[in-house]
């Protein structure tokens, strides 16, 4: 398959990329909000950065190390919106099952000062290697790290023998922070469309995949659209905070309560393989989505889940009550991993994803082409 290195979808895609890890109330997110902004104004009839106050978190630093009987450094990540410690140290016990975005269900373990309090807590990221990820819920005065499976027989070994560990995290609340979306609107109706995909990213990786790739698709669809008459007016939605507890969506979603939005289409990952994940709901709706996608002549394989998992930026609106529909080629190989960086191999993905989106918005009568 041919595609073209010079197209301007590409060179978006490599510029998002450019601005580093992108993480929620970071001075990488605004600059890269602004020339979102600049980039929509050239296909949408108005284009603005959306603020809203935001309680941000920043980790500067931190570190999980076996202590006893050897010194070794265990490789982890600390959760976003986890507590700080200027230093822990105490023994390991198995603390059930930790349930993270009611997706997965990994095993978790406290650690124990002398005192017996919990000091520290350390999830097992099941099956595959250590990645930072949202706390499965609201905030932590205590840290919480994430290991990956290699470290699984290390502490189940470390609850029966006493091995001793230690660590620091370092984290603090941003003053002033903002959460910014991005906002590009096209055409006009007494329906509204939102087509959305979030560039912020977590805080160790540029996110080429997940979701650099997303939002550089959301803004080829506004290129695109020129050649097509819009049925209903088309929010072109670039999300902040969608590693942040879904903070850009959920703020948005408010702010345009009240208006009649008749579906959301949200492209989260376009990872390497061929599989096309495809969460929607509600049912009806999934039908649809799955007659026009089961007819498609791109070359993908689809999983359809319904009700859509909550994890990404759809949530809010489907809790409302709106139809939605959330595509990725996910890629839990590279997940919020350093290793998510520019590489050729996605962009074939990238021209499927905006094809397809603009086949789904004709059939379900959106847009029509000129
Ligand atoms: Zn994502």
């Amino acid at each position: 398959m041919q595609y073209d290195l010079d197209s301007e979808l590409v060179k978006s895609w490599k510029r998002i990329i450019d601005y580093g890890p992108r993480p929620f109330g970071s001075e990488n997110l605004r600059r890269c909000s602004e020339y979102l902004a600049e980039e929509l104004k050239k296909t949408a009839d108005r284009a603005y950065v959306d603020t809203d106050p935001a309680e941000a978190w920043e980790i500067t630093g931190w570190k999980l190390e076996q202590a006893e009987p050897i010194r070794r450094e265990i490789k982890s990540y600390v959760f976003l919106n986890s507590g700080a410690s200027e230093g822990f140290r105490g023994t390991v016990k198995y603390a059930g099952k930790n349930r993270i975005w009611n997706m997965y269900v990994w095993d978790r373990y406290m650690v124990l000062d002398e005192e017996g309090r919990i000091c520290a807590y350390v999830t097992v990221r099941g099956g595959e290697e250590a990645i930072p990820q949202m706390l499965f819920q609201g905030k932590s005065r205590i840290p919480h790290f994430l290991v990956g499976e290699e470290e699984r027989n290390f502490l189940e070994e470390a609850c029966r023998t006493g091995a001793v560990l230690e660590g620091y995290a370092a984290a603090r609340w941003i003053p002033g922070a903002q959460c910014r979306n991005v906002v590009g609107h096209l055409g006009q109706g007494s329906r509204k469309v939102v087509i959305c995909g979030h560039y912020d990213t977590v805080y160790a990786t540029k996110g080429a995949y997940d979701n650099s790739a997303g939002a550089a698709v959301v803004l080829e669809l506004g290129r695109r659209l020129k050649k097509y008459r819009l049925h209903a007016e088309i929010e072109l939605l670039l999300t902040d905070g969608e590693e942040f507890d879904l903070e850009g969506a959920r703020n948005r979603y408010r702010k345009c309560a009240g208006q009649e939005i008749s579906m959301v289409l949200n492209i989260d990952g376009v990872g390497r393989q061929k599989i096309l994940e495809v969460w929607s709901g509600p049912e009806p709706f999934e039908r649809k989505i799955r007659k026009i996608l089961d007819q498609s002549q791109e070359e993908f394989e689809a999983v359809y889940i319904c009700p859509p998992p909550p994890g990404s930026d759809h949530a809010p609106y489907y809790d409302g009550g709106i139809p939605v529909c959330m595509l990725t080629f996910n890629d839990q190989g590279i997940l919020h991993s350093p290793e998510d960086d520019y590489r050729e191999s996605l962009i074939e993905n990238m021209e499927v994803m905006t094809r397809l989106s603009l086949n789904l918005l004709e059939q379900l009568k959106v847009i029509e082409k000129i």
